[in-house]
């Protein structure tokens, strides 16, 4: 089987043939259909201070059980499903949680971004027959929203403020539609984005500049109770706990591999909460599955290309340094490579 590699920080990302996965007891072999690039992919395969580990990438996937080993119980061949990013152990205080990253003995799966994986049950969401490999593989990215406005305490009703509009924005726009939001306005820097950001639930969008900025309140009829930050970039807290109104949520989604300062005493005069939460819960994944079957949108609108494997590597250097703009990028491991 091919797959693409991680070689370390600094080092081309690569498209190897490696050796078929067999699925061992209580594992099961999965056919990829579809993963998403992540921008947590670009930025811990970058130079930034946080570094994936080496070897196979990709958790934003979706496919098909062709194979299950012994002792495999509620999965056989031909079953689609999603894939959690780890298998959770079940029974320590982090699995107590509900966020499998949390499990103290959690085995992290990645590999979306090759033929096959080998993964156990636990790993593993049904996906609903009205979704394709493509909605299957939105899941993952379009749980951390709705984990953000429950670890938020979110009720419906607020006035929301995203900023930025990549996939974790798309996530924060359509839960908090969802979820009951008031207002919902957006700060994209890119114009194009604007249809398919109303489409998932944003009432408006604008830019970055002071212009846009003073428009804000005007839009919500006052400042928002909750801002997500969604770029990940120097300046962007300091913008959500300008924005906010006093005694509101900032959501931090960005993850923003750097310090971005924020004045505490300023913060503090707001009474600002300010909060990082991390990924998601399994009944929230499912959660969302349900949502996507449940039709108000047309997940595959968030995805700008489908791409082969042998595409992956410069796809990625072009991503990561802006050269591409483009929404979520999924590659589909059983496509030809396009003829050069
Ligand atoms: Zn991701
Ligand atoms: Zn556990």
């Amino acid at each position: 089987m091919r797959a693409a590699i991680y070689q370390g920080a600094g080092q081309p990302i690569s498209i190897e043939t490696i050796a078929d996965p067999t699925p061992g007891p209580g594992e099961m072999l999965v056919r990829v259909g579809r993963c998403g690039i992540c921008g947590s992919d670009l930025a811990m395969t970058g130079d930034g201070p946080l570094h994936l580990p080496v070897g196979r990438l990709g958790h934003e996937w979706a496919g098909e059980v062709i194979e299950v080993g012994r002792d495999v119980e509620g999965f056989r061949p031909g079953d689609r499903i999603a894939g959690l990013p780890a298998a959770r152990c079940g029974t320590c205080d982090g699995c107590r949680t509900g966020n499998p990253l949390f499990c103290e003995h959690a085995r992290y799966l990645v590999g979306g971004f090759g033929e096959f994986m080998v993964i156990p049950p636990v790993a593993a969401v049904r996906l609903p027959q009205s979704l394709s490999f493509t909605d299957g593989a939105l899941i993952e990215p379009m749980t951390c929203g709705l984990h953000a406005l429950n670890f938020a305490g979110a009720r419906g009703g607020e006035n929301v403020l995203v900023i930025g509009a990549g996939a974790m924005a798309m996530s924060a726009i359509f839960w908090a539609r969802n979820l009951g939001a008031a207002q919902i306005v957006v700060l994209s820097r890119s114009a194009h984005r604007a249809d398919v950001l109303m489409e998932l639930g944003a009432d408006a969008v604008l830019g970055f500049d002071e212009d846009d900025r003073a428009r804000i309140a005007e839009k919500l009829g006052g400042h928002p109770d909750i801002v997500f930050e969604c770029v990940g970039k120097q300046g962007m807290l300091a913008l959500a706990t300008e924005q906010v109104r006093p005694q509101g949520t900032v959501l931090s989604l960005g993850m923003c591999q750097h310090g971005d300062p924020v004045v505490p005493a300023f913060c503090t005069h707001k009474e600002v909460r300010l909060l990082f939460p991390r990924a998601y819960t399994i009944d929230e994944f499912e959660a969302t599955a349900r949502a996507f079957d449940g039709g108000r949108i047309r997940p595959e609108i968030m995805v700008g290309e489908t791409i082969p494997l042998d595409d992956l590597p410069g796809m990625m250097a072009a991503l990561r340094t802006g050269a591409k703009k483009t929404f979520k990028v999924h590659v589909d491991p059983s496509m030809a490579p396009k003829s050069k």
